[in-house]
Order: C-alpha cells, then sequence, then structure tokens
C-alpha cells in the first residue's frame, strides 16, 4: 500500500508529490497524458520563467524533479476510486491501494453536445454506475462512450441491471466489450422522455427505449472520480474546503479541478496545500 496516490501529473499533482515524497512518505503519481500544459504553447506567467517555456517543456520539468526526489509515476488511465480499509485507485490495468488520495486531474471533461443530455441529467442520466446502478435493478440501461472508462462503467452495471447497450454516437469502439454488452454505433440525435429519459433518438430516425444512460465518454473527469467515493460536486467541481481536503477523509484535490482561477499558480498552491494536508492526515493514520 502507497502512502499518498495523487491522480494527475500537472503542477497540482507533482507540486503535492514534492511535499508528500520530501516527508517521507511512498509517493505514487498515476497520470495519462500532461493535461492542459499540453496544449499551452508559451508559459510566461509563472514565477521564476526567465524565458518563456512551452507548456509541455514545463510539465517535463516538473514530472523529472518528481521523479528525481523519489515520487513513482505510471502512465494509465484512472477509471474508479473506492474504499477497502483503504483507498483503492482503479486504472484500465491496475488497482493501487493507499492512505490518502489526491485528485489533481485538471478541468477537461469530455460531454456531448446531444439533445436532452443536460434537462435529463438526475432524471435519467448518469455521471456514475457505482453510485446509482442500483437505482437501475432489472432495467434497460446504456452507456454511452467507446472506450476504456465506457468498459469500466458497463462491467459496474452487469449483473445489477436488466440489459446494457453500448451507445458510440457515431465511433467505432476502441476496446473488447464483453458479449452480453450489445453495441449500438448510430449517431445520436437526441435523448427523449417526459419527466423521465425514456429513449434515444438516432440519426437514421430510429429509437431505443432506456431507462437509463450512464455517461462515459473519454476519460473519467474529476468530478466523475470524486462523485464515486461520494465526494461533493457542483457543476463539474470538486468541493473542498480551505485545506483542499474533500469532505471524504484522506481524500483531497488540487488544481483545476476545484474550479476557480485555471492557472499554473494556483495549481501549484493548491497542490502544495493538498500535500501538506496530506502528511498530517497520514501521520495521524499511522499513530492509530
Ligand atoms: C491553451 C492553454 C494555455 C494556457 N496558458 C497558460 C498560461 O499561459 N499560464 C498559466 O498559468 N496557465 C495557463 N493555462 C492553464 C494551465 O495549463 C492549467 O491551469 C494547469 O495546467 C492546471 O494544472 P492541474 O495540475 O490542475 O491540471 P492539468 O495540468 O490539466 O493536469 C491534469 C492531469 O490529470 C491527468 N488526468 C486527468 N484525468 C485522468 C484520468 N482519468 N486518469 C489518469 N490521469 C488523468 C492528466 O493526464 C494530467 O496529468 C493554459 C491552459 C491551456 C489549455
Amino acid at each position: 500500500m502507497k502512502d499518498v496516490i495523487i491522480i494527475g501529473s500537472g503542477p497540482a499533482g507533482v507540486s503535492a508529490a514534492l511535499y508528500t515524497v520530501r516527508a517521507g512518505f511512498e509517493t505514487l503519481i498515476i497520470s495519462k497524458d500532461f493535461g492542459s500544459l499540453e496544449k499551452a504553447e508559451r508559459i510566461e506567467n509563472y514565477y521564476g520563467l526567465s524565458q518563456p517555456l512551452s507548456g509541455v517543456e514545463l510539465a517535463k520539468a516538473g514530472v523529472k524533479q518528481a521523479q528525481s526526489l523519489g515520487v513513482e509515476l505510471v502512465n494509465e488511465e484512472v477509471v474508479g476510486i473506492g474504499w477497502e480499509d483503504g483507498f483503492t485507485v482503479s486504472t484500465t490495468q491496475n488497482v493501487y491501494t493507499s492512505g490518502s488520495v489526491i485528485i489533481a486531474t485538471g478541468s477537461s471533461r469530455t460531454v456531448p453536445k446531444i439533445e436532452g443530455l443536460q434537462s435529463f441529467e438526475g432524471r435519467g442520466i448518469s455521471y456514475c454506475a457505482v453510485c446509482d446502478a442500483f437505482f437501475y435493478r432489472n432495467k434497460n440501461v446504456a452507456v454511452l462512450g467507446s472506450g476504456d472508462y465506457a468498459l469500466h462503467e458497463a462491467a459496474e452495471l452487469k449483473g445489477i441491471v436488466g440489459s446494457v447497450t453500448l451507445l458510440t454516437n457515431g465511433a467505432e469502439p476502441y476496446t473488447k466489450f464483453p458479449d452480453e454488452v450489445s453495441i449500438n454505433t448510430k449517431k445520436i440525435v437526441k435523448f427523449g422522455g417526459d419527466d423521465k429519459l425514456s429513449s434515444v433518438v438516432f440519426a437514421d430516425g430510429s429509437e431505443l427505449s432506456v431507462d437509463g444512460i450512464f455517461i462515459a465518454y473519454g476519460v473519467a473527469g474529476s468530478a466523475d472520480l470524486a462523485k464515486k467515493i461520494g465526494a461533493i460536486t457542483e457543476n463539474n467541481k470538486v468541493i473542498v474546503d480551505n485545506n483542499m481536503a474533500t469532505n471524504i477523509p484522506g481524500l483531497f484535490a488540487a488544481g483545476d479541478c476545484t474550479g476557480g482561477m485555471l492557472q499554473v499558480a494556483k495549481a501549484v498552491y493548491e497542490g502544495a496545500m493538498a500535500g501538506a494536508q496530506s502528511i498530517k492526515y497520514i501521520r495521524e493514520l499511522k499513530k492509530k
């Protein structure tokens, strides 16, 4: 078991790791890429940069610094956070355990623009299979997505719901889905229903009756991951206090995923604070 798992290797995640590793705690960063910095051509408003750096250069320097201090880093996609006598962090390949977790996954979340998607949220549209599968016992549900995150959500639903259909919205599935999951690759134009979602309307005019749809498009975002363990989110942001603590003891969040100013300086501050608070939490845990 690791002391601290940090999800995300952007400025917030790396900054948190610098504190936890230097306090002597075994620290693992799990990340799938360099996050927002991959898109930033030129950073010149961050402290200490005598020359502008590209986002990728800055991100690589941060990761190198963390690794040189002893932080372990794996390149994997996280699909879930749970609790089993400690935190469990599931990726598409492994399950890791730790005493504390810091979510530093940035702000991006892929939600397709489909009519009715937002208006049926909470009334048939869900973003968390582990949280809501129970409400759809023996019912016919669909998962919207085509990759590993969608596969993970479908696996959570199997055995609880009546049937699972994968809706790829025109994309080809890029992972192997179990035979029990029927695959529908038609382009979607609308989610329909009255008080509650009841159908999916496709571009060719055909319809599918459904009781619920679980959105698992692209990669799990910070709010998706937070919700899976019961952390409070609002407008796709993870809710934290001044110590970057969520409502779940031992679970912290930092950087763009908490909202506010989406800048490197703010992510670095929040990462440092989350790291420091995670250290306090683990020290208390080890005393018990
Ligand atoms: C085009 C552009 C230009 C910008 N220019 C500037 C600028 O000039 N100055 C400035 O201060 N800021 C700038 N920013 C903003 C800055 O990049 C962000 O504020 C900062 O990177 C946020 O850091 P973060 O650590 O919170 O998130 P990110 O840097 O986005 O890092 C998120 C991390 O989480 C990982 N992750 C996400 N989901 C998963 C998952 N499911 N599994 C595993 N890993 C996951 C990603 O791989 C990544 O490592 C710019 C952003 C953009 C897009």
